[in-house]
């Protein structure tokens, strides 16, 4: 059986909040979207926001929009985790060779990911 997690509990860990709300006053200033313009590359189509915050045209791009995310954030995690971890590792060690590596790994798929987006949508 399952213990139920207690309400009044205090909080032990930090958990920060998600990008979106995190960063809100920045992303408002700088949106990486362009609003009323679906953010799928393979769509791209324009639509009329229901809500301020609506950066996809319909439910199927959503769709699409969290697997990307979901597909690409699972690659990074490990290597963003190692990179933090090793942070203080000290030069010239295993360690911190590890930690390069991840920090090469991470900029890698990055470019990576824009690459791909860039080219969905150039085809759609
Ligand atoms: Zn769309």
């Amino acid at each position: 059986m399952r213990e139920q997690p207690c309400a009044n509990g205090v909080a032990r860990h930090f958990v920060p909040e998600g990008f979106q709300t995190y960063a809100a006053p920045e992303l408002a200033a700088a949106p990486p979207w362009a609003a009323g313009v679906c953010f799928n590359p393979a769509c791209g189509r324009d639509f009329a926001p229901s809500r301020s915050w609506q950066i996809y045209c319909c439910a199927g791009c959503e769709r699409q929009g969290v697997a990307e995310l979901r597909r690409w954030g699972h690659r990074m995690a490990l290597p963003l985790l190692v990179w933090r971890m090793g942070k203080y590792a000290p030069g010239g060690s295993a360690a911190g060779d590890l930690t390069r590596a991840a920090r090469r790994y991470v900029a890698h798929a990055q470019s990576a990911w824009l690459a791909e987006r860039l080219q969905r949508g150039d085809a759609a």
